[in-house]
């Protein structure tokens, strides 16, 4: 007889160490498994996976999809954004020349240089320069992290510039950027075509409507889709991009359940309650908010999504002193616990993290309030554990050195000073 699914998935889990229950209040995070994926797309994955189909023609239907929601003449699906930029670069470089593209990432005599704004060079579990470098082009730095101007942008470009990356993120600097308007009609005036790495933006219409050759999205973050990469715009260059499976893009490649479950969670994008999500997300804010309050030392703010998106996030910000508890001890007692608590951290050294609200299962917000309460009741009486930042950022690399091992029995003494 043959194992159904339900004992198979036994076998492995009684093969596998224990998971934990996890909550995501940190946002969307590849580390944590992205998004909840919306039911559309999950039941046109399941239906993709024991079918047969010619790729070319899903990826066509793909493209009509995309250039629909995004405002394009054409788009197509890669394995995610970080492979969509090194693909856009490749296809930059080489259009759809096949004998070009098997070439890659040899660059030698081709136009290989790509214009990247110092404060747009960013991290989001690997750099993004990186993503440029793997297709053999060479990265021109514009400006300086908090600076850029036109003269910058206009001395960088060469008779070997290829094209312009422009990064719209929440990790990007903030301040001291070229507006994308500029940015596009500077690039333009030269002949350099701009990619946008739009990975976590709400907006799928915008960076196309402002002129970008290209813009790229997530499937997996907002979109609530499969691990997949959007790439959506002119259709040569899309064309070009696509090209690049026959070359680099090989091993970057999307199977027919990552094309199929992208192209349905786009569809539910388009019919989703927007303001019916908003409004749960905005009583879940007001609800932790009302949970934090009375602890002396403990202050809240909501905020609005640095980008945009329209998204706000509650901003949790510990005296340590007065709460008897820092912000990253108390960020490492919720992600200690079952089920694990996990928040967004990026500024932690500053005292305070957020809550994010879009990634919960309904009753979740309820769990993380309770928890929040019960752990900052224990830090008045001094009974949760405070350790220094720098100790919390010694066990993160150790367990990641130490991988598979699990964190508590770290193989490699990894330890970085205090400051
Ligand atoms: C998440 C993100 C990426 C990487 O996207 P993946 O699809 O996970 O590869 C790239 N750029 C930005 C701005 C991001 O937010």
């Amino acid at each position: 007889m043959r194992p159904n699914h339900q004992t198979i998935l036994a076998q492995q889990a009684s093969a596998a160490p224990e998971l934990r229950n996890a909550i995501n209040v940190s946002g969307t995070m590849t580390w944590l498994g992205a998004s909840i994926v919306v039911p559309e797309a999950v039941a046109a994955v399941s239906a993709a996976l024991p079918q047969f189909f010619v790729i070319d023609d899903l990826q066509r239907q793909a493209s009509a999809v995309i250039a629909q929601a995004c405002g394009g003449e054409a788009g197509c699906i890669t394995a995610s954004t970080s492979a969509a930029v090194t693909l856009s670069i490749a296809a930059a470089m080489v259009g759809c020349d096949l004998v070009q593209v098997e070439r890659l990432p040899d660059t030698q005599g081709l136009k290989n240089e790509v214009l990247l704004q110092a404060g747009h060079n960013i991290h989001y579990g690997a750099p993004l320069d990186q993503a440029i470098r793997l297709a053999g082009a060479r990265v021109v730095t514009v400006g300086q992290s908090t600076s850029a101007n036109v003269a910058q942008l206009l001395g960088a470009i060469t008779e070997r510039t290829c094209a312009a990356l422009y990064v719209v993120s929440h990790h990007a600097v903030q301040y001291g950027q070229l507006p994308l308007g500029v940015f596009i009609e500077h690039c333009h005036a030269r002949g350099v075509p701009v990619i946008v790495d739009a990975a976590s933006e709400y907006d799928l219409r915008r960076f196309i409507a402002a002129g970008a050759d290209l813009a790229l999205y997530s499937a997996h973050k907002f979109l609530g889709g499969p691990t997949a990469g959007i790439v959506a715009g002119r259709r040569e260059l899309v064309r070009a991009v696509y090209a690049q499976n026959h070359g680099i893009g090989r091993g970057m490649k999307v199977g027919k359940e990552g094309i199929l479950g992208t192209i349905a969670a786009l569809q539910a994008w388009g019919t989703r309650d927007h303001a019916g999500v908003r409004a749960r997300e905005a009583a879940h804010l007001s609800l932790w908010q009302s949970a934090l309050l009375g602890f002396a030392g403990v202050g809240s703010a909501v905020e609005a999504d640095p980008t945009g998106n329209p998204l706000d996030r509650l901003r949790v910000t510990l005296n340590a002193d007065t709460a008897g508890i820092s912000a990253w001890s108390l960020a490492h007692a919720l992600a200690s616990g079952d089920p694990a608590i996990f928040v967004r951290d990026h500024e932690i050294e500053h005292g305070y993290f957020y809550l994010d609200p879009c990634n919960l299962h309904p009753g979740q917000e309820q769990l993380v309030a309770a928890r929040l309460r019960e752990l900052l009741a224990a830090a008045r009486t001094g009974a949760v554990e405070e350790i220094p930042l720098a100790e919390l950022q010694a066990r993160k690399l150790a367990a990641q050195a130490g991988w598979p091992l699990a964190a508590k029995e770290p193989r490699c003494q990894t330890r970085i000073a205090a400051p």
